[in-house]
Parts: structure tokens; C-alpha cells; sequence
């Protein structure tokens, strides 16, 4: 049976947290000199910020805890509001588990590149082993591979799916073996998971205590401003994530934003519809193109493309104030630029460029 306490660093078992002025009284209404803050209100006050963030109390700290919004958030994501950690991005979620589990210098994580870039950098950070296992040439998980790289003092195994920067889901039967045949915490990234055609893997927490999710505010629901991150895990786990958070690590007009955003799901389903459409569309137009070698499939908002001479298809797009990513020096994604599915107008843009791109270069040769 999976044991948490087996996983996290013995120092932070016994942790005594900070106790914020906020976790003491949790009341509305009140005359509150506990907390040291500006009685008279704040530099913002009479400001024209604008309308919705305007209604919020400057001078006065947030809580702790986002009580308010994981009531509304627990019921969208079909999990109780003990099983959610709000992070300043998904960042912050990725370093507290890293942080929360490996001892510098003696514990490692596990990842499978090529893979989002955060998961080494916290390693890196934090003075964490890393074990690389790359991906087979179809971007799926050598199970068997990572079966026998684990090693004793593994304690994270990073899963992104959809794969960044691949774009394709990871097979979800290979993550139930990992989840089933590792001591560890399993930690399933889905930030392009509203794009993909399947379920959330935070239908299985009950099943799996060491499984953890992380999704995102940044992609589908258009809130990469607001660094706001979430983390759906067993409450015991959860809890850990807590004590060791800063204590206020959610503003509160990020707060106030996001509970306002999340009355909004209509509008999130809508944009990733159109997302869905465009991606379609300019899946099949790449196609049409000479100079383009490769598409992958993708279930996310961008699509891994591989070009000929994809370093120079980088400089002109630039050269045109048209960015993607260039991923071509990747293992595994050799020749590849990552693309965003952007506007209808901003693909047809791209389009058209890359069509004068191909000409220059029949008309120069
Ligand atoms: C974009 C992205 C995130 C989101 O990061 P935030 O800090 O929440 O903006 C997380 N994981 C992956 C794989 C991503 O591509």
C-alpha cells in the first residue's frame, strides 16, 4: 500500500506551519488589528482600476486558503475542495512537490523528455537528481524503461499529457501502470487537457493515493496573466502542500478574478471550440505545404511541426513578427518549430507567410 509519510522528507512530516493572522479569525465583520495593515486604505483607493478588480479591499490580506473558490471550482472539476491547491501558476505546485518530497543531493525525480521544460529546472533548483527516460519515437512512455530506471530514492515521476511540446495524449493505460507499480508520487500535467478528447485523470484519485494532477488557468481559460495554477491531489497530500505554501500565495484581485472567471465556463468551452476548429484548419493547410515535412496529431492548442530547414522557417516568421517555438535542436523533435493555433486571421497571416517563404526560395534557387 502506498504510504505518503514513505515519500515526503522527514523534516516536513513534523513541520509546524506559519500560522497567518488570517487562520485565527476567519469572520467578515470585525474592527481587525491583527494583521498590521493600513487601517485608512489603500493607494489604489479612488483609482480607476478597472471595474472588477476596483471592487476589491487593497489593504487588506486575502485568504489564505481560496475557501471561496475551490467551493466553485471543486463541483466544475467533479472533486472535493480538500483535494485542490491553488498555486501562483503550476509552477509553484512543481517546485512544492519537489520540494515537499526530495532531499537535496540523495532523491530524485524521474521525467520523460521531450517534455515540458519546468520539471528539470526544479530539479536543478532544488539540487535533485534527474532521470531521464525519453519517450518512444511515437512520443508514448517505455513503461518497462521507467519500471527499471526507478531507483530506491525515486520519489516523483513526471507525466505531461498532452505532451508538451509533442502535443499528443499520453496512452492512459501505460499511466495506471505507473500509478499501480510506483512508490512514488505519479504527477500527471494536464495543462492542454481541455483541448484533448478524453477524461481527466482527477476521476482516479480515490483510486490512486499517489497520483497527482496539475491543470492550469493559463490555456484554455485565457488567465495566463493571473499565475494561476491548480493541483488535485488525495487531501493528506494536499494538506503537506499547504503547510509548506507561502501563506499568501493567491492575491486577492487574483482571487476576486478568478471566482468572477469561473461563472464563466460557457465562455472557456466557446474559445476552446473555436481553438479546436482553427487547429483542425490549420492542421490541414500545413499539409498542403511543400516545405512542411511533418504534422503531428495534437490534442492541445499548438501543433509540432517538422520543416526542412526549420531554422531558417524560424528567422523569416521572426523576421515577419510571427513567433513560434523552435524546439529543432530537441531529441526526438529534430526539424520541429511548436506552433500555437492562434486567431483565424493570425493562421492565415502565418499561412501566407510561409507560402512567400517556400516562393523565395523557388524563385532564388
Ligand atoms: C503552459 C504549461 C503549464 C502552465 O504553467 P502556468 O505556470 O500554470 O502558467 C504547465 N505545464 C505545462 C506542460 C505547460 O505547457
Amino acid at each position: 500500500m502506498f504510504d505518503l509519510n514513505t515519500v515526503l522528507r522527514p523534516h516536513i512530516q513534523t513541520l509546524t506551519p506559519y500560522s497567518s493572522a488570517r487562520d485565527e479569525y476567519t469572520g467578515k465583520e470585525g474592527i481587525f488589528l491583527d494583521a498590521n495593515e493600513n487601517a485608512f486604505g489603500s493607494t489604489l483607493d479612488g483609482s480607476k482600476v478597472d471595474d472588477v478588480a476596483s471592487e476589491e479591499h487593497y489593504n487588506r490580506y486575502p485568504d489564505p486558503h481560496q475557501l471561496a473558490i475551490k467551493a466553485k471550482l471543486a463541483p466544475i472539476k467533479g472533486v472535493r475542495p480538500g483535494q485542490i491547491f491553488l498555486g501562483n501558476g503550476s509552477d509553484e505546485p512543481i517546485d512544492l512537490l519537489v520540494r515537499a518530497t526530495c532531499t537535496p543531493g540523495q532523491d530524485s525525480i524521474l521525467i520523460l523528455p521531450p517534455t515540458y521544460g519546468m520539471y528539470e529546472v526544479s530539479a536543478a533548483i532544488n539540487d535533485v537528481t534527474l532521470i531521464k527516460i525519453p519517450l518512444t519515437p511515437d512520443f508514448q512512455v517505455d513503461v518497462p524503461a521507467v519500471l527499471s530506471a526507478i531507483q530506491p530514492r525515486t520519489k516523483l515521476l513526471f507525466v505531461c499529457s498532452p505532451n508538451n511540446p509533442t502535443g499528443n495524449l499520453i496512452d492512459s493505460r501505460d499511466i495506471k501502470t505507473l500509478l499501480a507499480n510506483f512508490n512514488g508520487l505519479v504527477v500527471v500535467d494536464e495543462a492542454y487537457i481541455d483541448f484533448a478528447d478524453t477524461q481527466s485523470f482527477t476521476s482516479l484519485l480515490d483510486q490512486y493515493p499517489n497520483l497527482v494532477v496539475l491543470q492550469t488557468f493559463s490555456k484554455a481559460w485565457g488567465l495566463a496573466a493571473l499565475r494561476s495554477g491548480m493541483c488535485f491531489a488525495s487531501e493528506e497530500l494536499i494538506n503537506v502542500l499547504n503547510k509548506i505554501k507561502p501563506p499568501y500565495n493567491i492575491s486577492g484581485p487574483t482571487q476576486h478574478l478568478l471566482l468572477k472567471a469561473l461563472d464563466n465556463v460557457p465562455s472557456k468551452d466557446t474559445m476552446v471550440a473555436r481553438i479546436l476548429a482553427n487547429r483542425k484548419e490549420l492542421i490541414a493547410n500545413l499539409l498542403n505545404l511543400p516545405l512542411v515535412q511533418h504534422v503531428y496529431p495534437s490534442d492541445a492548442n499548438f501543433i509540432l511541426v517538422k520543416f526542412e530547414d526549420p531554422k531558417a522557417v524560424f528567422d523569416f516568421l521572426i523576421d515577419q513578427q510571427i513567433i513560434v517555438r523552435d524546439r529543432h535542436r530537441v531529441k526526438l523533435c529534430d526539424g520541429c518549430l511548436r506552433i500555437t493555433v492562434g486567431t483565424e486571421s493570425e493562421n492565415e497571416q502565418l499561412l501566407a507567410t510561409l507560402k512567400t517563404f517556400a516562393n523565395r526560395l523557388t524563385t532564388t534557387v
